[in-house]
């Protein structure tokens, strides 16, 4: 442990190192140009460089990048070397404010969905004093990453980080507004704070090496469920085993070096699978974080020789990984906003800041089922497991009184207990923490201080779907300013008793988004149709919410995406659903002609001798057995009849133009072939002798010991 306190941040440019290393007056500028108060001058990017350069050096780097998020939600990383040369030979190490500014990253490979014609195809990255720079040990010195963003010559956004950083000001430049406007004449700043839960799996790496599909699809696209044994209870919070604890210690020393405090480490629900949370920090920061623990988790993986699969849903049958994202927002002295309280001013600021959230959910919702449908979570959500893909709100028995009873002007009448609310709002319990947090149905969950979205995947940058909920919580705020700014003539302080009116009317507006029940529940899709909530039927579905006109014109109305950049997200998105898939049907086939199909023909045959032979000694004509070998003969003849079925709507596709159509071909009528394919084969591989199961089973690779 006393290690661990040595070695935390130190591969981190943070901001005490900043402070230590540069001059006074080109902190201050940087520190302004952190905060969004500023921007830095050439001369000023002179001197941040030079310091970031002999930091860097120091710690052993011998290259820099910029590092940035493009919209295929993985990162990018072109690396420069620090050492240069002149004619007469003479070496040194470079790194100019220029560098550190801007970069030209050969970046055509891209998706940019028709943003960036080729004859522009290089987009530059830039620089994001917000995030601090970080080096990553290489075996033979280390690369300086600088956290950027991407974009095109035209100043479009081609990556995740751009908007997301639009969409914190958004919330919390008009959370400022709603602050003054309360009364609250102290808070210089208010910061959005994120702490994303990562789900994973880890399985032998030898074993796993042996599967093409968990090679090629990083998750298995067959094999025999695994049978719901004592395995499963056994393993939900259980003892770690100790090869996962060297596992998880390496990766927890790693991430310490990159300032990232991973505060709770558990065995999730499945065998195999596990969670990590780190302590919450800024958005913009808890965002690179999730990146660095990704990519940390999948080195140290190799070193221990285990496959890492964040996979949404790498088997069948168990259950699925998310990534939870918690949010909230505090001041500067790190206050909860979200936090109940007991002033009467601080609740109600907190009840127009939940109420801005509900009311952003209850128009614009669908953008978040946009946000999360990827191909990974096809196979997840829905689930009686994961979220349904239906977007609810869940506040707890205690605020749903709350609210409820502000809905109908009686929050005056709701008595002080155990579960329930001081008069007059003086005080909400502590207890409501504990009281919140019972239905994990739930999509969108308040936890006691905070909200929690369950929905995004677990290979999903963060940034994308909280870009979405950001934007979505910041036009609430905007509309709850407004409001209240409509009670004062003068648009100066409003008396927080004025503002239940308010709260009640968004209340009764909003409610439709609110659900408490069980979101698995069939009743509950009946019923959020009947609401007027979004239910896609399917993920391509969902990934048109993009292109929704109501949509587009908030998130361009608040300067956050352009409607050209969100046509462009929907194309991107289908385009990588039609390429994951796609590999997915290829290997499918491969699995199918290379394992599957000549195993049953060997049993078949196997069998056929067997039957032959024991047919001189039997005394009936063995129905059962014969029944068993043209049993299989029958699963063989089906696989090809689908494999051929899955052939023929292959090249129907191919005929289509536009990604939408192709997209939701697949998903609507392919994808059932898919199953239908696995479901024989799983059947089959039930009927195999071991020896003749070509690929290693779910109880061969769900054992790590
Ligand atoms: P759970 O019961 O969901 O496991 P935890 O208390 O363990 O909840 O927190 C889960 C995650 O939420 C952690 O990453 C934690 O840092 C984060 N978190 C806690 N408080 C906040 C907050 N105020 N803002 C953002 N994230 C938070
Ligand atoms: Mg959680």
């Amino acid at each position: 442990m006393h290690e661990m306190k040595q070695i935390f941040g130190s591969l981190l440019f943070d901001r005490k190192k900043m402070k230590e290393h540069l001059p006074s007056h080109v902190w201050e500028k940087l520190q302004e140009a952190i905060e969004g108060r500023g921007r830095i001058s050439a001369s000023t990017a002179d001197i941040v460089a030079a310091a970031m350069k002999e930091w860097a050096l120091s710690v052993g780097a011998t290259h820099w990048t910029h590092w940035f998020h493009p919209r295929t939600e993985k990162t990018a990383e072109k690396h420069n070397a620090f050492i240069s040369s002149d004619l007469n030979g003479y070496s040194f190490y470079s790194f100019s404010g220029r560098d550190l500014i801007q970069s030209e990253p050969d970046a055509s490979s891209f998706p940019s969905g028709g943003m960036r014609s080729t004859f522009e195809a290089r987009g530059y990255s830039a620089w994001d004093p917000s995030s601090p720079a970080f080096v990553v040990p290489t075996p033979k010195g280390g690369t300086l990453c600088i956290p950027s963003v991407f974009l095109s010559y035209d100043g479009t956004p081609l990556d995740l980080k751009a908007p997301l950083l639009k969409a914190i000001e958004a919330v919390e430049s008009r959370t400022m507004k709603l602050l003054r406007l309360l009364g609250n004449r102290g808070a210089k700043l208010v910061r959005v704070t994120v702490g994303a839960e990562q789900e994973f799996f880890l399985i032998d790496r030898t074993r796993a090496q042996t599967r093409p599909d968990i090679r090629s699809c990083g998750r298995s696209l067959i094999g025999a469920p695994f049978p719901r044994s004592q395995h499963v209870e056994a393993h939900y919070l259980g003892s770690i085993s100790p090869r996962i604890v060297a596992y998880m210690e390496d990766v927890e020393r790693d991430l310490a070096k990159f300032g990232v405090n991973i505060a709770t480490r558990h065995n999730e629900a499945a065998p195999c699978q596990f969670e990590f949370a780190p302590l919450f920090a800024e958005a913009n920061i808890a965002c690179d974080q999730n990146q660095i623990i990704m990519e940390t988790l999948k080195k140290q993986a190799i070193m221990h020789n285990l496959r890492l699969m964040l996979h949404e849903k790498p088997f069948a049958g168990i259950n699925g990984s998310g990534k939870h994202i918690n949010f909230s927002i505090c001041d500067e002295e790190g206050n909860n906003l979200l936090q109940p309280s007991t002033t009467f001013r601080k609740n109600i600021t907190f009840l127009c800041l939940m109420s801005a959230l509900m009311m952003g959910l209850a128009e614009y919702h669908g953008l978040l089922n946009a946000s999360i449908a990827t191909p990974g979570n096809m196979y997840r959500l829905g689930g009686s497991e994961a979220p349904p893909s239906i977007m609810s709100l869940y506040l707890g028995e205690t605020l749903t009184k709350l609210f409820d009873a502000i809905a109908d002007g009686k929050e005056g009448e709701l008595t002080s207990g155990a579960n329930t609310l001081d008069l007059g709002l003086n005080k909400l319990p502590s207890l409501l923490a504990y009281n919140c947090d019972r239905n994990r149905t739930s999509p969108i969950a308040f936890t006691g201080n905070k909200f929690e979205f369950r929905a995004p995947g677990s290979s999903q940058a963060v940034s994308a779907p909280l870009a979405m909920m950001l934007s979505i919580w910041a036009w609430g705020i905007g509309r709850m300013v407004e409001k209240i700014e409509g009670l004062s003539t003068d648009k100066t302080i409003v008396e927080p008793e004025k503002v239940l009116s308010i709260l009640s009317e968004v209340a009764k507006e909003s409610s439709k988004v609110r659900f408490e029940g069980n979101a698995y529940s069939n009743e509950w899709r009946v019923e959020a149709r009947k609401r007027g909530l979004a239910v896609p039927e399917s993920i391509p579905d969902a990934i048109e919410f993009f292109v929704e006109p109501k949509y587009k014109k908030m998130l361009s109305e608040m300067g956050i995406f352009t409607e050209r950049e969100m046509d462009a997200y929907r194309e991107i998105r289908l385009e990588h659903f039609c390429d994951i898939l796609e590999t997915e049907i290829g290997m499918l086939k491969t699995l199918m002609y290379e394992g599957i199909l000549p195993a049953i023909s060997k049993q078949i045959v196997q069998e056929g001798e067997a039957f032959a032979a024991a047919a001189n000694y039997a005394e009936t004509d063995m129905p059962e057995w014969k029944n068993k070998i043209s049993h299989l003969a029958q699963i063989k003849n089906l696989i090809l009849k689908s494999l051929k079925k899955l052939d023929d709507m292959r090249e129907g596709i191919h005929a289509k133009d536009d990604s939408g159509e192709r997209a939701k071909i697949i998903a609507k009528r392919i994808v059932p072939v898919m199953e239908e394919i696995r479901c024989l084969s799983d059947e089959a591989e039930s009927l195999l002798a071991k020896d003749n199961i070509p690929y290693l089973t779910y109880r061969d690779l769900l054992s790590v010991s």
